[in-house]
């Protein structure tokens, strides 16, 4: 039997038609406050929220790890936000295309310009090509690809760096 699943969750059994299931990240925030919750962007004086303030209503010196000396810190609501990184927030988007004419399932992630993505593809040769009918066959990006969607640096085989 044949599923198609996103997150865990059953979405498809249908293999009559093309299948996709696409997942896109509706965050567009890299970074997020750990005290007050606020997305903030990164400014050359430190990270703003979306009023533009590098002060967090929510700040607490017992709680900021950059301290050693409370007596030193900043005083209550009046530090800088505590940024770490949205989860996730480096995908555009995740697919998954299932394609009975072509006998093929690609997979793509969407990590750079949201137009393209990484697509790995297995598909099966046609039982009636000169060579090879009936195997399957593997498509993958790879370092040195014309048009990549980000460029790749080996780091071990089937291990990049995307750059
Ligand atoms: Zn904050």
């Amino acid at each position: 039997m044949f599923v198609l699943s996103a997150n865990g969750e059953m979405i498809s059994t249908d293999f009559d038609n093309d299948s996709s299931v696409i997942t896109e990240n509706a965050d567009d925030t890299e970074w997020r406050c750990e005290a007050c919750g606020e997305s903030l962007s990164e400014e050359s004086d430190g990270y703003a929220d979306e009023s533009g303030s590098l002060i967090c209503d929510a700040y607490d010196p017992y709680d900021d790890p950059g301290i050693d000396d409370v007596e030193a810190a900043p005083d209550f609501r009046e530090g800088p936000h505590r940024p770490h990184r949205v989860p996730l927030s480096w995908a555009n988007s995740a697919a998954i295309h299932a394609d009975p004419d072509e006998d093929s399932i690609t997979v793509t992630i969407s990590v750079g310009d949201p137009r393209g993505a990484f697509a790995v593809t297995v598909r099966r040769i046609p039982d009636d090509a000169e060579t090879n009918g009936g195997r399957l066959i593997m498509h993958t990006p790879y370092p040195g690809e014309p048009m990549p969607h980000a460029a790749l640096t080996t780091a071990h085989t089937g291990t990049y760096w995307v750059d």
